[in-house]
C-alpha cells in the first residue's frame, strides 16, 4: 500500500471535532464528520439540540459559559463553530488548549457589524453607505433615507433592524433597538442579492462555489438558486471580493460574503458570515463537495474537496409557520424523485424558526424556482 505525503497539521479521521453551537449547520456538518469517520462532540444549552442529536457527546452549557467550552475544548482535537455569536473572548481561551478554526481574530471582525464594515472599507470594498449611531440624526445625514438601523450585535434574520422612512420619526425608531449599539446603512435598490460561498484551507488553498442567487422573505432567506445566471465577467469580480474578504482575514474554513447586486452590475457587500451558509445548502447533493465536509476538511487541514456543481439546484427553506396546523403535508415533497428533504430535528416549530429546508436538484433553475414557490403555496394553503 503506498501512503501519500503526510499533510502538514492535518487531523485524519478518527479525529475529535468540537462545535460551539448546535444548531442546522453544526448538524449537517456533524452528519458529514461521521460519513467520514470523524468524532463530534457540541456544545449548546440544549442536550437535545440539532447538532448533539447526530453527535458523539454533547456538553450542556451557554455559549459564553467558559467552564463548559474549556471542557469540550479538552475532549477535541479542533473547535469549529455553528454561529458567529460565540463571543470572540471565549475564542480567545480556548486557543490556549486547541486549535479554533477560524480563530478569535476572525469572529472579532465579524461579530460587530461597526467593525466588519470598517474592515470592508479598509481592504476597499464596496458596500451601502454607512455610519455608526451615535446620534441617529447625523448618521441619517450621512446615509440619507430610506435607511435601516441595525444593531451591532447579534442580529441575524432581520432581527435587530428597524427601517427609517422620509416619514418616521428617528427617536421613536431608534428606541425599538432598546439602546442596543447600532449603525445606519442607506437602503439599497438592488436588482438580486447573491452570495459567494468559498472555502480556504490551512494552508490557503481556496475553492469556490457556483454562486448562489438568493430572495428573502420578511428578512429570512427563502429561496436560494444555483449557479446564479451571471456574465463572466461579474462572476469573476463577485469571487474576487469574496477571495479578498477570506484572504484579509486569514480565515480557515468556509465563508460565505452576501451581496446586493445593483441595476446597473455593480456589487456591494452587505455581510459577512465566517461559517456554512443556508444560501449553500444546495451543495450538498448538487455538489461534488458539500459545503459542509468543505468545512470539515478546511478546519481539519485536509486538502479541500471540488465544489463543482453535478446538477443546478434551487434550495427553498421550510419555516416554522408552514406547522401552524401540525407537519407539513410531507407527501408533496416526497412525491417528487427531484426533491431532497432535510429537517432539523427541532421539536418547536415557531414563525420564522427554520425548521428544514428542500433542494430540488434540477439543471433547469427556472423551473426549479417555480416548483419550489408552487410546493411552498400548496404546504403554506394547508398550514
Ligand atoms: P442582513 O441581516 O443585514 O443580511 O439583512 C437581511 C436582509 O434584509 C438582506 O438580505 C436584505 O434582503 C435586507 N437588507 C439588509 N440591509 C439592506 C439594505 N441596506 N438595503 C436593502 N435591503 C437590505
Amino acid at each position: 500500500m503506498t501512503r501519500g505525503p503526510a499533510i502538514p497539521n492535518a487531523l485524519g479521521p478518527g479525529a475529535t471535532i468540537g462545535v460551539l453551537g448546535g444548531g442546522q449547520l453544526g448538524r449537517m456538518m456533524a452528519v458529514a464528520a461521521r460519513q467520514m469517520g470523524y468524532r463530534i462532540i457540541v456544545l449548546d444549552p440544549s442536550p437535545r439540540c440539532p447538532t448533539a442529536q447526530v453527535s458523539d457527546g454533547v456538553v450542556v452549557g451557554t455559549l459564553d459559559d467558559i467552564d463548559a467550552a474549556r471542557h469540550l475544548a479538552r475532549q477535541v482535537d479542533v473547535i469549529t463553530l455553528d454561529t458567529e455569536h460565540v463571543p470572540a473572548d471565549v475564542l480567545e481561551a480556548l486557543e490556549a488548549i486547541a486549535p479554533v478554526r477560524p480563530g478569535a481574530a476572525v469572529l472579532r471582525t465579524i461579530q460587530d457589524r461597526l467593525v466588519q464594515k470598517q474592515f470592508l472599507d479598509r481592504i476597499g470594498l464596496p458596500q451601502a453607505r454607512w455610519a455608526p449611531v451615535d446620534d441617529v440624526h447625523a448618521a441619517l445625514a450621512k446615509v440619507g433615507r430610506p435607511a435601516i438601523l441595525k444593531v451591532r450585535r447579534a442580529g441575524y434574520d432581520g432581527k435587530g433592524q428597524v427601517r427609517i422612512d422620509r416619514d418616521s420619526e428617528p427617536e421613536a425608531r431608534l428606541a425599538l433597538l432598546h439602546g442596543q449599539p447600532a449603525v445606519a446603512e442607506e437602503v439599497v435598490g438592488f436588482s438580486r442579492e447573491i452570495s459567494v460561498i468559498l472555502a480556504r484551507g490551512l494552508d490557503g488553498q481556496i475553492e469556490i462555489y457556483p454562486i448562489a442567487e438568493n430572495v428573502h422573505r420578511r428578512h429570512i432567506l427563502h429561496t436560494t438558486r444555483a449557479p446564479a445566471p451571471m456574465p463572466e465577467a461579474r462572476r469573476k469580480r463577485a469571487e474576487a471580493m469574496a477571495v479578498a474578504v477570506a484572504e484579509a482575514l486569514g480565515h480557515v474554513g468556509v465563508i460565505a460574503v452576501e451581496m446586493f447586486e445593483l441595476p446597473d452590475g455593480r456589487l456591494l457587500v452587505n455581510e459577512i458570515a465566517p461559517r456554512t451558509h443556508n444560501s449553500g445548502h444546495y451543495t450538498y447533493g448538487a455538489c461534488a463537495t458539500s459545503q459542509f465536509e468543505q468545512h470539515l476538511r478546511a478546519v481539519c487541514g485536509i486538502p479541500l474537496g471540488a465544489p463543482r456543481a453535478l446538477t443546478g439546484a434551487v434550495m427553498v427553506n421550510l419555516i416554522g409557520d408552514l406547522w401552524s396546523k401540525g407537519p407539513p403535508a410531507w407527501h408533496e415533497i416526497l412525491a417528487r424523485p427531484e426533491a431532497r428533504l432535510h429537517l432539523y430535528g427541532k421539536d418547536a416549530p415557531a414563525p420564522g424558526r427554520k425548521m428544514g429546508h428542500v433542494v430540488l436538484l434540477d439543471d433547469d433553475t427556472d423551473r426549479a424556482l417555480a416548483t419550489a414557490e408552487a410546493l411552498i403555496a400548496t404546504l403554506a394553503a394547508r398550514s
